[in-house]
Formats: C-alpha cells, structure tokens, sequence
C-alpha cells in the first residue's frame, strides 16, 4: 500500500480542490476530509449541526470557528486519520483554524505541505456558474460535461444538482469570503516554509502530477 500523507489543499472556489483532493486521497490512500461534504450530509440528514449550518451556507457565509474545529478534530481523532493521514479539503480556512489545526496535529504529525491551487478569479467564476456536484458523493460534473446517464452521478449514482451557494450572489460572497478569511493563511503557511503553489489552470492531469511530484519532494526531505 502506497504511504500515507498529511496535506492542506487551499485555493479559490472553484479552483478544483474538489477533483484534485479526491484523486490525491486515492493516490495515497488516505481519507479526503472536506468541511464542506461533510456540512452538506449534515444539511441533507436534518442534524442539529445541519439545521445550524444551512442558512449560512447558502448565503455563503463562513460558520463559526468552533464549530468547525470541533467537527474536523473529531474525524481526525479516527485511526485511519491517525494511522495514514489525511487530504484536507476546505480546511483551515481562517488563521484561528489553522492555529488550531497545528495544535491537533503537534509534533509528531505535521503537515507534509500545503498545495495553494492558483486559478485566476474570472476563470473561477465560469467554472462555478457552470458547476454540477453530486448530492451523495461530491463528485463534480459541469454542464459542459455532464454525468453518461442524464444527471445521475457515474460514480455512485446520485442526483447531480447545481449547488445551492453557486447562485451569482453566494458566489461573490463565498470569493469575498475568501479574500478575507482564506487569503491570509498563504502568508502563516510560506512563513512557516510549507506552501507549494501550483497552477490549477492547467488540466486536471497535469494539475494532479505537478502536485504530486511537489508532495513526493516534500515527503523525501521530512524522512
Ligand atoms: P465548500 O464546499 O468547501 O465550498 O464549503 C461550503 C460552505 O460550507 C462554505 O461556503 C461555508 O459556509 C461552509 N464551510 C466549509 N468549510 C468551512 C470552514 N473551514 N470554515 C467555515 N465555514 C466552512
């Protein structure tokens, strides 16, 4: 079995963090943990967690720290998290969270890097507007390449639904959002020499091989 990995992926919405933290979850074999897929179960199983988060989301506002850190520090207590590691998707997203990230995980097991997908704001915006994601499994589609069997998911067979927050409106919100919150941590996380920033204009493929080829570098220089 390939060795595990710990990693951070940040970048705009709709940089692909989504399609990239999936394939690097299998290549390494190690849970994609996204903040956002795990909101949108809560959302759809009526939680109390899910009945918090949903108007948030929608207008696509950021929820609380707390929250948040309560909810990824318990799945990554779990032992495949703890054994293997983990692909972090939509997490940190604050400089609290991140803080908080580097206390949960401590000494012995720190990130390996965080990969910073750069994709320019107006080539985020058309992916987003034309954006399809699976209710069931997050699997991302676009109109422009839609699911084989009408808007059934190829992989588990879910629905493919255009995301409530990919309205214009909540768009502008979650990039403003981003801008403010999200921008910061690429300056906690250079600082503390762990950022590798790849161009995620580039096709998926070779998004996922310049990635690759940055965390194996990595992985060598931290044995
Ligand atoms: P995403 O799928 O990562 O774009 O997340 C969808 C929505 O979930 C965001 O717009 C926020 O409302 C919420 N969310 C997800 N992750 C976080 C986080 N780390 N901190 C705060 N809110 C989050």
């Amino acid at each position: 079995m390939a060795a595990g990995v710990r990693l951070v992926v940040l970048g705009k919405q709709g940089a692909g963090k989504g399609t990239q933290c999936v394939r690097l979850s299998h290549r390494y074999a190690v849970p994609h943990i996204s903040t956002g897929d795990m909101l949108r179960a809560a959302v759809r199983a009526q939680t109390p967690l899910g009945i918090e988060a949903a108007s948030l989301m929608t207008t696509g506002e950021l929820l609380p720290d707390e929250l948040i850190i309560r909810m990824v520090s318990e799945r990554l207590s779990e032992r495949d998290a703890r054994s293997r590691g983990f692909v972090l998707d939509g997490f940190p997203r604050t400089v609290v969270q991140a803080e908080m990230l580097e206390e949960i995980l401590n000494e012995s097991h720190k990130l390996h890097c965080v990969v910073n997908l750069e994709v320019p704001t107006d080539e985020v915006l058309q992916r987003l507007v034309s954006r399809r994601t699976c209710v069931d499994c997050g699997g991302i589609y676009s109109t422009a390449s839609p699911p084989i069997q009408g808007w059934t998911c190829d992989t588990c067979g879910g629905e493919v639904i255009q995301r409530p927050d990919d309205t214009a409106e909540a768009i502008m919100t979650r990039l403003q959002a981003y801008e403010r919150e999200t921008l910061p941590l690429i300056d906690f996380y250079s600082s503390r020499g762990l950022l590798e920033t790849i161009d995620g204009s580039k096709a998926p493929d070779d998004v996922l091989r310049s990635t690759v080829d940055a965390v194996e570098r990595r992985k060598r220089e931290m044995e």
